[in-house]
């Protein structure tokens, strides 16, 4: 297991009143260690300027601390090219993008989308709008009882007439990992391009897009100890260079006339506007701290961890937890019978614990296992086992209050 001096990175941790904090909603966001929170003072307080149009020192460096942080994203997900990496708001727009440019532009009347039972709505908004609007079909692959995704359904539904696959890497809702390999290899034989939803994995398993051969993968800062209101949106350059632009505005042109304006190339040709620079850079510190404690020491913490809660967990009288596939994240939704979600976060929130409560964004997940809701434990590197067993013993203090 990682080590306590971990937790001590991350300043929330010592607010006195948050001293026995049980932090357990890191799958809708996590806390920032010290370094990332003093980057942003340290630009904001020394180092800030605007970004490309300064031919001045400050604005010359503010450019090359975000480039540094194309770089560091490259890296970290094994991209090829540098210009494959698109800084945008988060996976919300980077998923808007490609469904409101590359999809829109390439799919005929007719054509279907594949998703899943199991996506988000970033995941599933965006695909309906793109069919509504271009006559497209949406089609959505099953998932079984045990929250996994049902391969068979997925290739039944996989054929000539698919023109794009969109799924999740990892369930927030339910923790369960994808076989995304797989998914992609099958979608690219039947002639369909992927876009795989990476918020719930890049800060928990090692990313490789030359390896996936995935044609997008994006994800969110804010779920990896970054900032928020920045994100990335990998493409292969080939896609994105062919595709339409999305916003438009100062910074992505080349040219402009009254009579017709002239694109930039990739990236720039997607980044409209002055960025969120202060957080890119922040995005980048955030990098430097996954580097510096290493996913695979990440991921066999959180391991551990999942493997100690769900014993624990599952003791707990009229506990099901809900997701119960063979691959998951350190992800737990669970109902307690008898007691309304809503009740059993009010009463963790009086313990000091954190949990998410409610449909996660993912309602058809809901639907599909008939519950309004589900409590949600999520853990990250600076959790530890003391969290778990203060979220079991605020349970029990539930069942106490409720039953
Ligand atoms: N997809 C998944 C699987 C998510 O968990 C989330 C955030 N909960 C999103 C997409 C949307 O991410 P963001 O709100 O950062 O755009």
């Amino acid at each position: 297991m990682l080590d306590r001096s971990i937790r001590d990175q991350f300043p929330i941790f010592s607010v006195p009143e948050l001293k026995n904090f049980a932090y357990l909603d890191n799958t809708a966001t996590t806390q920032k260690p010290l370094r990332v929170v003093e980057r942003l003072r340290q630009f904001y307080a020394h180092e800030y300027a605007t970004v490309h149009r300064g031919v001045y020192r400050l604005s010359q460096e503010s450019t090359e601390y975000c480039e540094e942080t194309r770089r560091l994203a490259k890296q970290f997900i094994n991209a090829k090219k540098l210009e494959e990496i698109i800084f945008v708001k988060g996976t919300t727009e980077a998923i808007n993008l490609v469904a409101k440019t590359y999809v829109k532009s390439t799919i005929k009347k007719g054509q279907s989308i594949l998703i899943t039972e199991m996506e988000h709505h970033a995941n599933i908004v965006p695909w309906q709008q793109v069919c509504e609007e271009t006559g497209a079909v949406l089609k959505v692959a099953a998932i079984t009882d045990a929250g996994e995704l049902d391969l068979d359904s997925f290739k039944s539904q996989l054929d000539a007439s698919t023109a794009f696959v969109s799924l999740v890497h990892i369930s927030n809702a339910l923790g369960t990992v994808n076989p995304i390999k797989q998914c992609i290899d099958l979608a690219h034989k039947a002639g369909a391009n992927v876009l795989i939803d990476g918020a719930q994995s890049v800060a928990h398993e090692r990313i490789d897009v030359q390896a996936l051969d995935c044609d997008f993968f994006c994800f969110s800062s804010h779920k990896m100890y970054g900032p928020t209101g920045v994100g990335i949106l990998y493409g292969k350059y080939a896609l994105l260079d062919q595709m339409p632009v999305y916003e438009t505005g100062g910074d992505m042109v080349e040219t402009v006339t009254f009579s017709g304006t002239t694109f930039q190339k990739p990236p720039a040709k997607f980044e409209p506007g002055t960025p969120a620079i202060a957080e890119i850079i922040g995005l980048g510190e955030a990098f430097g701290f996954l580097n510096e404690v290493g996913l695979d020491n990440i991921k066999a913490h959180e391991d551990e961890l999942l493997a100690y809660a769900t014993e624990k967990l599952s003791a707990v009288p009229g506990l099901r937890i809900i997701g119960t596939s063979k691959h998951k994240s350190a992800i737990i939704s669970f109902v307690l019978d008898g007691v309304h979600p809503h009740d059993a976060g009010t009463i963790l929130d009086e313990a000091n614990v954190a949990v998410r409560v409610g449909h996660h964004c993912a309602q058809p997940v809901m639907r599909r296992f008939n519950i309004p809701a589900t409590i949600r434990a999520s853990f990250s590197l600076y959790n530890t086992q003391k969290d778990v067993d203060q979220l079991v013993a605020g349970l029990y203090k539930v069942l106490e209050i409720m039953q």
